[in-house]
């Protein structure tokens, strides 16, 4: 007898006890860019034995998988993935403080994390409330703005290496750069140790709420999009030369430069992965052409070929 190893593969994963799993699940309505296309597996872990769990769950059976926080800063592929996802996100449960620091699980969602930590008069890095994503996901990136990142905040972090092993690793063996972070090991970031300084809630919504007001006179946060698609050259912002080469507005199907702010690219309702790639490639060759200057994107492209 013929044993189907693709069913019982399925059925082990679908009939898994403590885990939430989607089957061809869209990944669009978990991306910030409401992109992509479906996942054969899809787990939303909600803490950090879920996320272990997963993740071991997904090696133990050999599927292909790939970690998404709060889809803030990707570009999901159009074609389906016959694979897993395992999803962070994830409101802030609880966490621990002690001595000016704050252990959280990495799928926190950074907004809510920083309304909760307020409601405690705890505060430090509420610059990054307008950063739709989850601590893991602004620690890969450095998530930050113009003068200050979430490294700043790091104090260390648990992260669960490819080869199955847990690692704290303490901030001075991260290598930060510019919206990226290196860890010294290849793996998952489960927890992390965040300093934070006694502050005043009402200090602290008060400096959100004009925050967020600026964020929606600025850029379009209403709109479904990634954030920033380039980083900033040395010299200069990507914003500023994508403005001056005439390319505000510039629209492929339904994927366009945003009008209000030209380092963004918004999907106007039905954009796919391939129009804001199209989009993509053209603003690179005409500010290359217009300013020899070439633009790296910020946004990670996830492929499902
Ligand atoms: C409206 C808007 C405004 C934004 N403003 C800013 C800003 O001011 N500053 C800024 O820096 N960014 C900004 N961003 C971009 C984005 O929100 C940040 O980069 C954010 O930190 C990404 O976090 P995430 O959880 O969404 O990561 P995702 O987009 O889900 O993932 C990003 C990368 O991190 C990896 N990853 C995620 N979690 C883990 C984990 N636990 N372990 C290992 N790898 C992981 C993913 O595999 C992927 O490669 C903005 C985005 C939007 C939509």
């Amino acid at each position: 007898m013929k044993v189907d190893t693709q069913l019982a593969e399925d059925i082990a994963l679908a009939e898994h006890d403590n885990l939430n799993i989607e089957m061809w699940g869209n990944l669009a309505k978990y991306s910030t860019f409401k992109i992509g296309g479906k996942a054969k597996y899809i787990i939303k872990a909600e803490n950090r034995t879920q996320f272990i769990e997963a993740i071991r769950l997904f090696v133990s059976h050999d599927v292909p998988f790939y970690i998404l926080g709060g889809a803030s800063n990707v570009l999901i592929d159009d074609k389906d993935w016959n694979g897993g996802v395992v999803i962070t996100k994830t409101p802030p449960t609880d966490f621990r403080y002690e001595n000016g620091i704050v252990e959280v699980f990495a799928g926190d969602y950074l907004p809510a994390l920083i309304h909760k930590l307020a409601s405690w008069d705890l505060g430090g890095f509420e610059f990054l409330v307008g950063v739709p994503g989850t601590v893991g996901g602004a620690i890969v990136m450095n998530a930050g703005t113009s003068t200050k990142g979430i490294c700043d905040f790091v104090e260390k972090i648990e992260v669960l290496g490819k080869d199955g092993g847990l690692y704290l690793i303490s901030n001075k063996e991260l290598q930060w750069g510019y919206r990226h972070c290196k860890l010294p090991i290849d793996g998952y970031i489960v927890r992390a140790w965040l300093k934070v300084f006694d502050k005043k809630a009402q200090d602290i919504l008060g400096f959100v709420r004009e925050h967020m007001a600026w964020r929606r006179e600025h850029q379009p946060i209403d709109m479904p999009c990634a954030g920033s698609f380039f980083k900033n050259p040395e010299e200069t912002a990507a914003g500023y030369l994508i403005d001056q080469a005439g390319l505000k507005g510039y629209r492929v199907g339904d994927a366009q430069v945003s009008t209000k702010h030209a380092n963004f690219i918004v999907n106007l309702g039905n954009a796919t992965a391939s129009d804001v790639l199209a989009v993509v490639s053209h603003v690179k060759e005409v500010v290359k052409d217009k300013f020899g200057i070439t633009l790296e994107e910020e946004v990670k492209f996830i492929s499902h070929s």
